[in-house]
């Protein structure tokens, strides 16, 4: 009672703010305001196959889906959530981002009957620095609400990376190719599995890690992320 006495009066002088926008939440609301629950722009890729995300990875690794759930625009909503949760430690945001996601697959036909959720792994080092692994914070969300089971330690990252945000594709590609090792590879035979990763955008580290997959005998695998770049 009187914890709860104290929470308030610092709520009064230091009110939370969403996590998309950054306006004072109202008392009912947690970590995501109503208004910007409703206007986050959703990508509706899960029903369609063939999309624009899909199409990155034709030619380069067998995939039964691609998604994204939310289109990530400069200065936009998405990309507010994406700071919080890999710069101001906000792991609450990729939960948030996860259960979004796991809430657009949860019916779609092609996300039906998945054995495990992948998170694509963060270099330990990077992981230590943080706090946690984004992906995985997304992972836990997509769990939340669809129930299937987070697969760890099937890929590990050996190479600790620079930063692939100002790479270009070739760059990103030589970036990555080659820092995941696939564990565990019998417990996946016959599975479908599902990477999943915080922003798509060239697709080159998803195109790595599902490279590796690959290798196993009846695997079939699909990606999915909390965001892509815009329309
Ligand atoms: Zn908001």
């Amino acid at each position: 009672m009187k914890f709860n006495f104290i929470n308030s009066i610092i709520g009064l002088m230091y009110p939370t703010v969403c996590a998309a926008c950054g306006t004072p939440l109202f008392r009912w609301e947690k970590l995501v305001c109503t208004r910007c629950r409703s206007l986050l722009p959703k990508t509706g890729y899960e029903l369609n196959e063939d999309n624009p995300l899909a199409r990155l990875f034709y030619g380069k690794v067998r995939l039964k889906a691609v998604t994204s759930c939310f289109f990530f625009s400069k200065e936009g909503k998405v990309q507010h959530l994406i700071h919080e949760l890999k710069y101001k430690g906000n792991a609450e945001a990729g939960v948030f981002l996860g259960q979004e996601l796991g809430k657009s697959i949860k019916e779609a036909p092609l996300f039906q009957g998945l054995d495990f959720l992948i998170p694509v792994p963060l270099h330990p080092k990077r992981e230590k620095e943080r706090g946690y692994n984004q992906s995985m914070m997304i992972a836990q969300g997509v769990f939340d609400v669809t129930g299937i089971p987070i697969g760890e330690g099937f890929l590990v990252r050996s190479v600790n990376t620079s930063t692939q945000t100002h790479k270009g594709k070739e760059e990103r590609w030589l970036n990555v190719k080659d820092i995941f090792e696939l564990r565990k590879a019998a417990q996946l035979e016959g599975k479908y599995v599902l990477l999943i990763d915080d922003v798509l955008t060239t697709g080159a580290t998803l195109e790595a890690c599902a490279l590796r997959l690959s290798v196993v005998q009846g695997i079939t695998i699909g990606c999915a992320t909390a965001a892509c770049a815009g329309r």
